[in-house]
């Protein structure tokens, strides 16, 4: 299971302002989406300079490094990778100098074509130092860039690249925002003291003491120059199919996403949660910290007490020696513990947001009865996990996934509890609150809003390009 990634772009308006030291902030504030690498790259007046590594984003910086990249407009990613293996080759941004400069990327999502890409410019004779689809990405934008000007060769990127992307470019001083057609994941303009940013989530503009402007619409190329920003939508589909998971999951519970404030989605999702599946319980506990607000909507629904039986270890790193296999019980016990009194005698709701292969739940449950509860009634805060993501989730191959080859009696079974529960895909909906045909569930019923080789496609959406094309007139 991995995390999608996440994004930041800063342009400084004035001069003298550090602005790696803004970008290394708001990284910070987006460590949820990725884990494995980090990195930033700015424009110093002449060129672009750019510090990455493997770890977190206090691994991979210090003050030495914060003080290199000097300059008032960049750009940051952190990683967790959905495409490409685990290397620092494919970490970002990743920086590409061509014969009108350099540029560097960073991104968010995952294309569903990049093979078929790669596999093209390769018999063309392009050469490729890394294995993930930003380089793909980076490819084809320069040689658009040298054949049209900026607003044609986004408009001729978008036509080419399908899956989802949310991409932050820096260019020369220019940072160049963009949001696939479907603005499947996220994206959002902020305003800070004397600049404008672009971020994957807006608790990265709260961090920098800013002020959330708007998302980046779908279709969307934002420019930001010198501290100010022109917007250019390059297309319109009837619909975007923005990713469920980021409501039930991923996104920081204080982040507001296309016009969502996650924290009110998951507690609405929790309430859902305790109408359609009621328990003869006395305690309501999440599974942290992904369960926490959740729990919170099902005790504030339910009336059942809320209390914390398991503590989390938050402090487990890359740099962590994993237990051998006779101290296992010992790493179990390292990343999660029990509050016993709060357990022992007790009938537990236990709230998480999903089950994927059904081990965490398994384990959890096995642990709170081993510390005496009486009862466990597990209540998941999303619809059965059903089918792969290949939109930016690594959700697991589709063998792999618990709910695609069981009924919910069968899972119940597997994970021990004494009975369980999903939100209904209504219940889900209703509490994210924007329409079904706006979101990608593809996980969750198998239909993909671009067409995947193997998998089922929602027909309105699968000509993405026509709409692309169509846009041209629409400037604005
Ligand atoms: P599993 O143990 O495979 O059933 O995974 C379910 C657990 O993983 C739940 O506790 C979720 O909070 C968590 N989870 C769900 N999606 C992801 C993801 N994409 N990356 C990491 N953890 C996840």
């Amino acid at each position: 299971m991995h995390d999608a990634c996440g994004v930041v772009g800063i342009s400084f308006n004035e001069t003298g302002n550090n602005v790696a030291k803004s970008i290394y902030y708001a990284l910070y504030a987006l460590q949820h989406r990725g884990q494995e690498a980090a990195g930033i790259s700015v424009h110093d007046g002449k060129a672009i300079r750019t510090h990455r590594g493997m770890g977190l984003v206090s691994e991979v910086f210090d003050d030495a490094q914060i003080a290199l990249l000097r300059g008032q407009v960049g750009i940051g990613h952190v990683r967790y990778p959905t495409s490409g293996r685990s290397c620092i080759e494919n970490s970002q941004p990743l920086l590409v100098k061509f014969k009108d400069g350099a540029i560097a990327i960073a991104h968010n999502g995952n294309l569903v074509n990049s093979c078929q890409l790669r596999e093209n410019l390769e018999l063309a004779g392009d050469i490729f130092y890394s294995t993930s689809d930003t380089e793909v990405i980076a490819h084809l934008f320069v040689k658009e860039l040298l054949r049209y000007d900026l607003q044609e060769a986004v408009r001729a990127l978008m036509r080419k690249i399908v899956g989802s992307y949310s991409l932050v470019f820096l260019w020369g001083d220019t940072v160049l925002a963009v949001r696939d057609p479907l603005g499947i994941k996220p994206l959002c303009i902020g305003e800070i003291d004397s600049g404008i940013m672009v971020a994957s989530e807006s608790a990265a503009i709260d961090t920098l003491n800013g002020r959330l402007i708007r998302d980046v619409m779908p279709g969307e190329l934002v420019v930001i120059r010198h501290g100010e920003m022109k917007s250019y939508q390059l297309s319109r589909l009837p619909h975007p199919a923005h990713c469920i998971f980021e409501y039930i999951y991923f996104a920081r519970p204080d982040s507001i996403m296309d016009g969502r404030l996650i924290y009110e989605v998951r507690v609405n999702i929790g309430a859902n949660l305790a109408k359609e599946h009621p328990a003869n319980a006395d305690t309501v506990t999440p599974i942290p910290d992904s369960g926490i607000t959740l729990a919170v909507g099902y005790h504030q629904y339910s009336g059942i007490s809320y209390r914390e039986c398991l503590m989390k270890n938050r402090y487990i790193g890359r740099t962590f020696i994993m237990p051998d296999q006779s101290m296992r019980e010992t790493a179990v016990r390292l990343k999660m513990n029990t509050i016993r009194p709060n357990i022992e005698g007790h009938k537990l709701v236990l709230v998480d947001d999903s089950i994927v292969r059904g081990t965490t739940s398994r384990r959890i449950v096995d642990m709170v009865r081993k510390a005496g509860a009486e009862k466990v009634h597990v209540r998941i805060g999303s619809p059965p996990i059903m089918a792969p993501c290949y939109l930016g989730i690594d959700m697991a191959s589709r063998e792999e996934l618990i709910a695609a080859f069981k009924t919910v009696a069968g899972v119940e079974a597997v994970i021990n509890a004494d009975s369980l529960g999903y939100v209904s895909h209504k219940g889900l909906v209703d509490a994210v609150g924007i329409p079904k045909e706006n979101l990608c569930m593809g996980c969750l019923t198998g239909l993909y809003p671009v067409e995947i080789p193997g998998e089922k496609c929602m027909a309105a959406q699968t000509k993405l390009s026509e709409y692309i094309v169509k846009a041209t007139e629409d400037i604005t």
